[in-house]
C-alpha cells in the first residue's frame, strides 16, 4: 500500500489568550493521496481554516500551539525549518486564501508577483516566466490577460483580485493544493472554470486538493473524500458517496438539509442548523453538538457527560455520535433522507 501524500496526525491548534485557550482545531486526524480531494467542511469558527494554516506553516511566530504531526511526503512540516518550509510553498504545496488582498503585495504588478513565485522555483527566463503568467490569467477567466498582468492588485476588483491569488496558487503546479472557500466571491460561471482548473492541475500533476468549503455543493462537484468539523474536531469522515448517501451524524444531516437545491421554490426559506457555533474557549462539555442538537433523546445516555468517540459506522465511515449506528441509518431513512 503506498504512503499517503498528507498524512495529518492527531493535530491540535491552540492560542492561549486572555480570557482562556482557545481549542481551534483539538486532535484532527486524515490522510490525502496524490491525485485525490478532500472537501473539509463545517460552519465558520469550526477550525478548517486554521487547519490549513497550520499545514502551510502560517501560525509560526504567532502565539498559536501546535501538536500532533503533519506528515507532506513523509517530512513533518511541524518540525522543518523555516527555510525548508519556504522553500516547499510553491511548488510541494501552495494555498488560496479566502481574502486575496492578505496574499498580494500591493507594490508589485501582479505580473511582477507572479513571475516572482516561479523564478524562485525555476531558472527560467523572465520573458518566458511572463508568458506562462499571461497564460494562466488568461486560463483564472482574466480578460486581456496582456494588459492586467502590468496592473496592480488595486487596479483589480475583488472577483479579479481572487483570480490572480487563484492563478499565483496554481502557478507552480503544486503538489498539494489547499483553497479556502476559494470561490465564495466569484459568480458560478467562473466558479464552474475554477473547479476545471482544479480539476485540470490533478489530471495532468496528480496533485492532491484540500477543498475549504461551507458550501457541500462544491464538495458534491470536486471531492472524494468529505471531513466535516465541528468546535474544532472531525465528527465524520467518509467517501463523497457516503457522505451525500448515509450521512451519519446529526450535525451533517443539518448542513445537507440546510443545502441550498435548484429544484426548490424561491419561498421555501433554508433552514440552517438552528443555534450558534460553539464557543472555542468554553466548549460545550460531552458532544459539543448537544446544545444544538435535536436527536439527543436517542443517544440513551447523556450526551453533554461524555465526548463521543469517533468510530466506524460503514466500512471506511467513521464518525463521532452517541446514537447506536444502525439507529442513526433508521434515522436518516425516516427523518432526514425525505427532506434532501
Ligand atoms: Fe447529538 Fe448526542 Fe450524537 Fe452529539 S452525541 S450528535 S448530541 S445525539
Amino acid at each position: 500500500m503506498t504512503e499517503p501524500f498528507l498524512r495529518v496526525k492527531d493535530l491540535h491548534v491552540h492560542f492561549p489568550t486572555d480570557d482562556g485557550v482557545v481549542k481551534a482545531v483539538d486532535g484532527l486526524t486524515f490522510d490525502l493521496e496524490k491525485g485525490k480531494t478532500l472537501g473539509i467542511v463545517g460552519e465558520s469558527g469550526s477550525g478548517k481554516s486554521v487547519t490549513s494554516l497550520a499545514i502551510m506553516g502560517l501560525h509560526r511566530g504567532t502565539r498559536a500551539q501546535l501538536s500532533g504531526e503533519v506528515l507532506l511526503d513523509n517530512q513533518d512540516l511541524l518540525k522543518v525549518s523555516d527555510e525548508e518550509l519556504r522553500g516547499m510553498r510553491g511548488r510541494k504545496m501552495a494555498m488560496i486564501f479566502q481574502d486575496p488582498l492578505s496574499a498580494m503585495h500591493p507594490y508589485y504588478t501582479i505580473g511582477q508577483q507572479l513571475t516572482e513565485a516561479i523564478q524562485v522555483h525555476e531558472k527560467v527566463a523572465k520573458a518566458s516566466a511572463r508568458t506562462k503568467v499571461i497564460d494562466m490569467l488568461g486560463r483564472v477567466g482574466i480578460p486581456n490577460p496582456q494588459r492586467r498582468v502590468d496592473q496592480y492588485p488595486h487596479e483589480f476588483s475583488g472577483g479579479m483580485r481572487q483570480r490572480a491569488m487563484i492563478a499565483m496558487a496554481l502557478i507552480n503546479d503544486p503538489e498539494l493544493l489547499i483553497a479556502d472557500e476559494p470561490t465564495t466571491a466569484l459568480d458560478v460561471t467562473v466558479q464552474a472554470q475554477i473547479l476545471d482548473l482544479m480539476r485540470g492541475l490533478q489530471d495532468e500533476f496528480g496533485s492532491a486538493i484540500i477543498m475549504i468549503t461551507h458550501d457541500l455543493g462544491v464538495v458534491a462537484e470536486i471531492a472524494d473524500d468529505v471531513l466535516v468539523m465541528y468546535g474544532g474536531k472531525c465528527v465524520e469522515y467518509s467517501g463523497l458517496d457516503d457522505a451525500f448517501h448515509r450521512p451519519d451524524h446529526p450535525y451533517t444531516w443539518g448542513l445537507l438539509t440546510s443545502m441550498p437545491r435548484l429544484d426548490r421554490v424561491k419561498s421555501e426559506r433554508l433552514v440552517p442548523v438552528a443555534g450558534n457555533p460553539p464557543s472555542l474557549i468554553n466548549v460545550p462539555p460531552g458532544c459539543a453538538f448537544h446544545p444544538r442538537c435535536t436527536f439527543r433523546e436517542f443517544a440513551g445516555i447523556d450526551c453533554a457527560a461524555a465526548v463521543p468517540e469517533l468510530a466506524e459506522s460503514y466500512p471506511d465511515h467513521l464518525s463521532r455520535c452517541h446514537i447506536a449506528p444502525a439507529k442513526r441509518a433508521e434515522l436518516f431513512t425516516e427523518q432526514i433522507a425525505p427532506k434532501l
